[in-house]
């Protein structure tokens, strides 16, 4: 049976927290309680002196579970729906690897 996850872009993410709020209203999560969290990272001065890095890391937790309910009825998970970059990619391990060559970098696969 095809095993299924999350592609997730860090080049495009834009850190707007929508996949966190569409999340916790997917599974009814209490304050607190994440199934999938953006994390910031930098800003740092890179070595050449004049660019910066800054990421936006969406990291889905142990409450994923791929929207599984979503997913029966024939949706997409609710984090990829309310994607407006279009960051998060649901798909069968394959699809994504797939995805993932094409993109060439600064993307990883989640699965639960
Ligand atoms: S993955 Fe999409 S919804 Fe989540 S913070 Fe990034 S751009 Fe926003
Ligand atoms: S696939 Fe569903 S459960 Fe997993 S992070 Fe996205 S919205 Fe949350």
């Amino acid at each position: 049976m095809a095993q299924y996850g999350l592609m997730i872009d860090n080049e495009y993410c834009t850190g707007c927290h929508s996949c966190e709020v569409a999340c916790k209203n997917e599974h009814n999560l209490p304050l607190g309680q994440w199934g999938i969290k953006v994390l910031e990272l930098g800003p740092w001065k890179l070595m050449d002196g004049k660019h910066w890095e800054y990421r936006y890391v969406p990291v889905p937790t142990s409450y994923c579970d791929l929207c599984k309910d979503r997913v029966a009825e024939g949706g997409k998970p609710n984090c990829a729906l309310h994607c407006l970059a279009s960051a998060i990619e649901y798909g069968t391990l394959e699809e994504l690897a797939a995805k993932m060559e094409a993109k060439g970098k600064m993307a990883s696969i989640f699965i639960p």
